[in-house]
């Protein structure tokens, strides 16, 4: 458990081969933790990061899904088990999918099942598992509430849109630090070695670009997200223009590509945007449906 600031920590482990980092906020009220891991972090990472501070089940108040994917709400359940009485909270638009792991499925890793992208069996199973057992959403945010954890421990939350409609993110004006999850993704994901492991994954082109800009006009310190290193000062910025730029060429290659069929565009494009394994491609599906305009 690393220490960011005298209130703030954050957990470090890897979702497969790339790291994970969630935030948790343990002021004077009481403990906020964003995002859950996969199931299995519940006893591989945050109750062990939890005991080495000192955090007991009983001031833990709330878990914020930043959104619904497996590597952030997959430990819901286990941890309602830890500390019964916490609230769950997460992006209005994205409480269903947060908290029904198999709609969560259908919907989101197995959305393009009709335009032939869709994962093996194995995978599959694997998705299911990370995703957990479902656990019900408490309080919804569309962006703008505050969140006070003790006296100067504010936090507000922020809509950060286009890696899922509800996306989430807090906002420690104090310390001018932003904690943003997945909700901008540069030009790629990168393993512990350094290495290219996915493609961004956002969903909707244009909230994503529009969140890319807010983050950018914050004038923050420091971005920390779920699965890159933290930013510091200029490279907050730097990391919104690699985002905005993978966009754009996303988009402009897709464009002069003239292909409308979002297998082939995956197949065409993943080799030109990134130097990711070659399953990965497919991942592209994702972004390559918002572009195409097909969700
Ligand atoms: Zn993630």
């Amino acid at each position: 458990m690393k220490q960011l600031f005298d209130w703030i920590y954050l957990l470090e482990g890897q979702v497969g081969l790339r790291p994970l980092y969630l935030p948790v906020f343990w002021g004077k009220n009481g403990v906020l933790i964003m995002d859950t891991g996969c199931a299995r972090h519940v006893d591989e990472l945050i109750l062990p990061g939890f005991a080495s501070i000192g955090i007991q089940p009983d001031e833990l108040r709330f878990v914020l899904s930043s959104h619904p994917d497996s590597d952030h709400v997959g430990g819901n359940a286990g941890i309602q088990r830890w500390a019964p009485q916490v609230l769950f909270c997460c992006g209005d638009a994205d409480r269903e999918l947060v908290q029904n792991p198999e709609e969560l499925f259908r919907l989101r890793y197995d959305a393009y099942r009709p335009f032939g992208v869709f994962y093996a069996e194995e995978v599959a199973r694997g998705i299911m598992r990370d995703l957990g057992e479902a656990q019900s959403v408490h309080i919804t945010f569309r962006g703008g509430e505050r969140l006070r954890l003790g006296p100067d421990q504010d936090l507000e939350v922020l809509a950060l849109q286009g890696h899922s409609h509800g996306h989430l993110g807090l906002y420690d004006r104090r310390n001018r630090a932003l904690f943003g999850a997945d909700a901008i993704q540069g030009s790629v994901y990168l393993d512990v070695n350094g290495n290219p492991a996915l493609c961004p994954t956002y969903l909707y082109p244009e909230t994503y670009l529009q969140t890319c800009q807010l983050i950018e006009n914050l004038d923050l310190d420091y971005y920390v997200s779920c699965h890159w290193p933290i930013k510091k000062g200029p490279e907050i910025g730097q990391f919104c223009q690699e985002t905005r730029t993978f966009v754009q060429r996303a988009d402009l290659l897709l464009r002069q590509s003239g292909i409308t069929d979002l297998r082939a565009a995956c197949l065409d494009l993943g080799p030109k945007l990134g130097k990711w394994p070659e399953q990965v491609h497919f991942e592209m599906a994702y972004a390559l449906a918002g572009h195409l305009g097909l969700q």
